[in-house]
This record gives structure tokens, C-alpha cells and sequence, in this order.
């Protein structure tokens, strides 16, 4: 508690997510940045520890935002992904509304050619505008990771979660409508306390009516200090493990009959680099794949290869596991 403690006065100081500090190492590729916009969260989901870890919400100021954007991309980054653990309650605790919207309205009005990539929106705070925003610019990257955790509605309600199945089936149908290219990313959690059968045959389904393009599978950790430590009907482990493989399975034969359906379609892929294997093959992807998370695009012509960090176009030929295999024009 000592150190929960002591971290929430440390996120008190703007500078420890960077403020007015740009001076940071970029440990991954030299076109990849990860741009963090706020830290901490105001919500409060029954399993999660982060607000106590890291505190309430404290954003930086917009200005600090777009000075250090555009500085990612005078040094040559081409993909940024902007991070928060909602970047849709942006500037909420400086009593702010949709200043998530404003800020990227102001991010689109530089003329740079780049990839911005959202990362992490609440289900319920997706608006309508905000979804027309990601259609209205080829540089939005056009994916969304929406972590939902669960959709059985009696578990949406015991993990303090304020959405509804209703409202995630709701708004997936309509991201699909407006943006039919989009790929989603969710997570999904199998085994918290008092999960039945039932429950969880509603997140099969849920994936069987409602493609993912990219889940992950968590099985629920009973920390300390969430507040459903202490609910009754915890959940056995070899339970929550049979329910993770279930789950993980059915996704990945899902994934297999649709990456099958890509094969001939032409996509725009961010060369990211030599497969670590081998120089003949190569690695990218497509603004439907996030860095390091998810599936890649494998290039099987390397020699075609303009520039890494930069895209090119590419003819998907063959699927591999989760991965596309594809041919640089
Ligand atoms: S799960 Fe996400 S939204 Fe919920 S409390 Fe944790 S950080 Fe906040």
C-alpha cells in the first residue's frame, strides 16, 4: 500500500508523463513512438488495480501533445500511437468535454504523411463523431483496440463496467457500418468471480456474431487491492483455464477462415523490418495490425523493398498461423 501511496503523489507531477521532457530513447523501431497523452484512470472496474497504482487521471496539456508529435516526425517516425488508458476521457480532469476530439482535429491540421494509431477507447464513450473522425483521415489509423473485458450483461454490471451488450453490439455494428475496413482489437476476460456457464457461452457467441480481428484472452487475477477481491464465487483455476482454451481456439479458427478470404486483396504494409530469421523475409503490416500485439504481414520479396519505415503496396498470397503472407508489387 506503501507504494500505491507513493506513486499517486508521483502522478501528480506532470512531468512524469512527460510534460514539458521529450527527451526519451525510442527502444523499438526508429518509425514506431508510442505518444502518451495521460496517465492514471477515474474509472473504477472491479478487477483492476491500475487507479490505485497509478492514480486518478492527469492529462498533458495539448500543446505539449503536438509540440512532441511533431517532433516524433521531424525524426523520422512515421507511425504514432497515442496512448492513455481512455484516450476518450482526455482532459476530463481538467473538467474538459471531447477534448479527446479537439486535440485530434489540431493533430490532423499538421500535413505530414504519418500513421496515427488510437490506442485504447472505452466502449461507452465512442461517439458518432468521433467515428466519422477516423473515417475522414487515411493517416487515422483505421483500428481501434476497445478493451470490453467481458458481455454478458450480470458480469458487465459486477466488474463496475458502464456499458451494456446492447450497447457494444450497438456500437460494433455501426463502427463496421461506417468504417467496413476497420479492424478491432479487444480484450476479453474468462473466470471472474461468478462466472457461469452461461456467461461465458455469451462471449463465444459474441465472437462467433461479432468478428474480432485481434483478442486477447485473459484469465482474471484475483489482486489484492481490486475491489472484487473479496467477492464470493471466485472462480477454480482449472475452470478459468478450460474456459481461456475454449475461447482462444474458437478465435483462432475464426482468424484462419478470414485471413483466408484476404488472399489476392492489395493492402498498404508498414515495412517494419528483416524477419529476425532471415534476410529473404520480412515483416510488416497493415493500419489493421498494432506493433508488437498483434498479427503481421510477412514479405516474402524482400529484394522489392523500398525503405523500412515507410509503405508500400502488397498482394497478400497465403495465410501463416495468425499471420498473411504477402508479395510486394
Ligand atoms: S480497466 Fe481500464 S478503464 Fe477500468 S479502471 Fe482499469 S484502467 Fe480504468
Amino acid at each position: 500500500l506503501e507504494v500505491i501511496e507513493t506513486r499517486r503523489v508521483l502522478v501528480k507531477n506532470l512531468s512524469y508523463i512527460g510534460e514539458d521532457n521529450f527527451d526519451r530513447v525510442i527502444t523499438n523501431h526508429q518509425h514506431i513512438a508510442y505518444l502518451k497523452i495521460s496517465e492514471g484512470c477515474s474509472k473504477a472496474c472491479a478487477f483492476c488495480i491500475i487507479p490505485k497504482i497509478k492514480g486518478s487521471l492527469i492529462s498533458r496539456s495539448e500543446k505539449s501533445i503536438i509540440e512532441e508529435f511533431k517532433l516524433l516526425l521531424s525524426n523520422g517516425v512515421f507511425e504514432i500511437n497515442l496512448i492513455a488508458q481512455d484516450l476518450l476521457d482526455y482532459a476530463k480532469d481538467r473538467n474538459e468535454n471531447f477534448a479527446f476530439l479537439k486535440l485530434l482535429k489540431n493533430i490532423l491540421k499538421i500535413k505530414n504523411d504519418f500513421w496515427l494509431r488510437l490506442l485504447y477507447v472505452y466502449p461507452d464513450e465512442i461517439t458518432d463523431e468521433f467515428i466519422d473522425l477516423i473515417a475522414s483521415d487515411k493517416r487515422i489509423c483505421k483500428y481501434l483496440d476497445i478493451p470490453l473485458q467481458h458481455i454478458s450483461d450480470r458480469i458487465l454490471k459486477k466488474m463496475k463496467r458502464k456499458t451494456s451488450q446492447k450497447k457494444i453490439f450497438s456500437l460494433f455494428e455501426k463502427l463496421r457500418n461506417k468504417i467496413p475496413d476497420i479492424s478491432i482489437r479487444t480484450s476479453l476476460m474468462v473466470g471472474f468471480p461468478s462466472e457461469t456457464n452461461e456467461d461465458f457461452n455469451e462471449l463465444l457467441k459474441f465472437i462467433e456474431d461479432y468478428p474480432i480481428d485481434h483478442l486477447a484472452v485473459f484469465k482474471y487475477s484475483n489482486e489484492k487491492f481490486a475491489p472484487s477481491y473479496n467477492y464470493p464465487d471466485q472462480i477454480e483455476e482449472k475452470i478459468k483455464d478450460e474456459r481461456f482454451e475454449i475461447l482462444t481456439n474458437r478465435q483462432f479458427e475464426l482468424v484462419q477462415k478470414r485471413n483466408k478470404k484476404l488472399i489476392g486483396k492489395t493492402l498498404d504494409v508498414l515495412i517494419d523490418s528483416y524477419n529476425s530469421e532471415s534476410n529473404l523475409l520480412a515483416m510488416g503490416r497493415s493500419q489493421g495490425q498494432g506493433y508488437n500485439v498483434d498479427s503481421n504481414i510477412i514479405i516474402n520479396n524482400t529484394k522489392k523493398i523500398k525503405a523500412f519505415g515507410k509503405t508500400q503496396k502488397a498482394k497478400i498470397v497465403d495465410t501463416a498461423l495468425y499471420d498473411l503472407i504477402a508479395t510486394l508489387d
